[in-house]
């Protein structure tokens, strides 16, 4: 170190700062401490179901930015974005409320992107290849975020899918580019986050990030009040305004203000200030700020920058000169206030659900007469397009007034009309009944057991398809069957000569759990059913077992409909061994529809229990031996979902 004789402790640091480039040390150990326990976080909800299997990571739980949107697609819609729930928009309306009141802290403590950003910028900053951008091309360069805001927020309350997951550079990474997101936007945002953060100072937080334009709207907060009350004051007294139009307006007025430094004086409540009677100019302040903003030329910073990092407080040379809100105190309460706000958050969130979709399909006065059937359990609700099609299945049921939905819990609500419905119908209208051939009966076994048996915690496809696994693995059952009762019924079928005790069968379908595996990872999925009487053991034939079993398949086409029973005749072929084909049979049924005379295709049992094929056909239009002979063709030509034509091998041989 180079020491000038005779001068201060003072005009030695600031020598070394201004004239060997040295850079001035911050001793504002919160924010790194909060900035790494994020990261933290992040790295340890990754690694967990690598020891946890039934942990399902959920990268986007408490992101502010999600809630946001899924509040205003609730408010709007009556929907909410998939997989948002309670918890992101509790955390949502706290990040708004806490951009009024101190500022952007999600910004300057939370956010990894932001926090890799910086870091990345210090790098650029040791290899000395990094430029602020100022002028003209800074502030053209601004205008970015809030376009990007404008598009997602309006293409996220229309669809009601959160549309930054398509170029989220947080979320591709988190989830290892999942399905939601196009590979394509979010490699160039990766890209942008990396390279343009290495060589210009917050590249993606001062330029690119919907986040942040929304937070900077949040911060002119006489500016967002007025837009919103001016939007709600307007619908009130009947004008048909679209969202569209102060979602615009929100969006260029921010960015105007952005540009004129037009904010108001009172918000958000905190803000760094500066005693310029103790100040000694010494332009630390601005050499620290990461946004770089020029704290030491300012009286009070009202910057829409400023995150309230207090970075430059913690490089202050003269005590008690730049402060939050003149209080030498006060520069630990944005660290204080972001921990606390995170976990009231979390908290609140936790106290309630707030329902996916809640559609009323009727006026006021239908409705105020609506009573409610709650079902909990219903594992295929868990999302928005999952709760859609539950409504759609319920809309055409004479009496269901209404649906709403809460996928964290799998619960569904039904509003219905008492004088058409009761409780007891609409749960038999919510269960689906099944049946599968769980394993092929082997040659000799000439008897089956049917066990019965009722079962409790039994609601949904999901649990068919958890109990076929169960039974598949710890059992020899060849089928199963449920039926609806309450508790729901479940017909269990073993082979003739398979012994195991009541008891036995108790334990397994009583099993506490179920591990499978889904592409080649292992998942263990919580099971709850309780067998509710005791089981009852039948034998019977194997040809009886066969016809339980029996599912047709059935396929109408060529205008099946609109041909009288008169025109039409039908033609019956043994299946024989074309029975092995089975899992082929769309190919057959695709060629025979290429003979426009063919409208249908369709297997039964006849009274034998011996499967039959059945081909109907418009006389008129084709004959006897024409089908005979497309469905013996030698190659068979089959329709792709593109239109294009395929060809394979007819493998299978009907007998006339
Ligand atoms: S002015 Fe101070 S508090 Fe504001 S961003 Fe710059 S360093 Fe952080
Ligand atoms: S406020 Fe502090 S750091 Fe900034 S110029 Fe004045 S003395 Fe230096």
């Amino acid at each position: 170190m180079i020491s000038l004789k005779g001068e201060t402790k003072t005009d030695q640091i600031l020598f070394e700062y201004h004239f060997m480039s040295k850079k001035p040390k911050s001793t504002n150990w919160p924010r790194p401490v909060t900035q790494w326990g994020v990261i933290f976080a992040i790295v340890l909800i990754a690694l967990i179901p690598k020891f946890n299997n039934n942990f399902v990571p959920d990268f986007e739980a408490y992101c502010p930015f999600g809630g946001i949107q899924a509040l205003g697609s609730y408010l709007l819609n009556q929907a909410l974005s998939c997989t948002m729930t309670s918890a992101q928009i509790a955390m949502g309306i706290i990040m708004m409320l806490a951009v009024f009141v101190f500022s952007k802290l999600f910004c300057a403590y939370i956010c990894p992107v932001g926090t890799i950003s910086e870091w990345l910028f210090i790098l650029g900053d040791k290899l000395n290849v990094n430029i602020t951008i100022k002028g003209v091309a800074d502030k053209v360069l601004r205008s970015l975020k809030y376009i990007l805001l404008f598009i997602t927020v309006l293409f996220t309350f229309q669809s009601n899918e959160l549309f930054c997951k398509k170029f989220d550079p947080y979320y591709a990474i988190t989830t290892g580019f999942s399905i939601d997101v196009v590979v394509l936007y979010a490699a160039i945002a990766i890209v942008l986050v990396i390279l343009g953060s290495v060589f210009i100072r917050l590249f993606w937080c001062k330029y690119i990030c919907p986040l942040g334009a929304i937070s900077n709207i949040f911060k002119f907060t006489g500016f967002f009040l007025i837009v919103l009350a001016g939007y709600i004051l307007l619908i009130k007294i009947g004008l048909n305004i679209h969202y569209t139009w102060p979602l615009a307006i929100a969006c260029i007025g921010g960015y105007a203000i952005e540009l004129t430094g037009f904010a108001t004086k009172t918000f958000p409540l905190l803000k760094i200030t500066r005693n310029e009677n103790s100040c000694i100019d010494c332009q630390l302040c601005s050499l620290k700020c990461p946004q770089a903003i020029d704290v030491a030329s300012l009286k009070e910073v009202r910057d829409a920058d400023c995150n309230l990092c207090v970075e430059c407080i913690s490089v202050c040379l003269v005590k008690d000169t730049l402060q939050v809100n003149n209080r030498t105190s006060y520069r630990w309460i944005p660290a204080i206030a972001t921990v606390t706000l995170v976990v009231v958050g979390i908290f609140i969130g936790s106290l309630w659900e707030l329902p996916t979709i809640d559609q009323h399909w009727y006026g006021k006065e239908v409705m105020a007469k609506a009573e409610i059937f709650t079902q909990s359990g219903l594992k295929n609700v868990k999302c928005y397009g999952s709760s859609m099609a539950f409504a759609a299945k319920m809309r055409p049921v004479s009496g269901v007034l209404g649906v709403a939905t809460y996928v964290k819990t799998h619960k569904v609500k039904i509003y219905f009309d008492p004088q058409k419905l009761t409780s007891a119908r609409i749960q038999e209208m919510l269960f689906t009944p099944s049946k599968a051939i769980l394993k092929s009966l082997k040659q000799g076994v000439g008897e089956v057991k049917e066990v019965t048996v009722y079962l409790d915690n039994f609601f949904d496809p999901f649990d068919f398809s958890y109990l076929t696994r169960l039974l598949t693995d710890r059992t020899a059952a060849v089928g199963l069957v449920t039926e609806y009762a309450c508790p729901v019924l479940v017909k269990i079928y073993l082979p003739g000569n398979y012994d195991i005790s009541e008891s036995d069968l108790i334990s397994v379908l009583e099993s506490k759990t179920l591990s499978f595996m889904v592409a080649e990872h292992e998942k263990t999925v919580e099971l709850g059913y309780k067998v509710s009487k005791a089981p009852v053991f039948k034998t019977i034939s194997k040809d009886e077992y066969s016809n339980i079993l029996f599912r047709p398949y059935v396929a109408q086409f060529n205008g099946f409909t609109k041909y009288d029973s008169s025109a039409v005749k039908a033609l019956k072929f043994p299946m024989g061994k074309n029975k092995e084909n089975r899992a082929k049979l769309n190919y057959l049924v695709s060629h025979l529809s290429n003979n426009g005379g063919i409208i249908e295709f369709r297997t039964l049992l006849n009274e034998k229990n011996e499967e039959l094929v059945a081909i109907s056909y418009v006389d008129s239009l084709t004959n006897a031996q024409s089908v005979f002979q497309t469905l013996n063709n030698d190659t068979l030509i089959f329709n792709n979902r593109d239109g294009s034509k395929g060809r394979m091998e007819n493998i299978f041989r009907f007998e006339e």
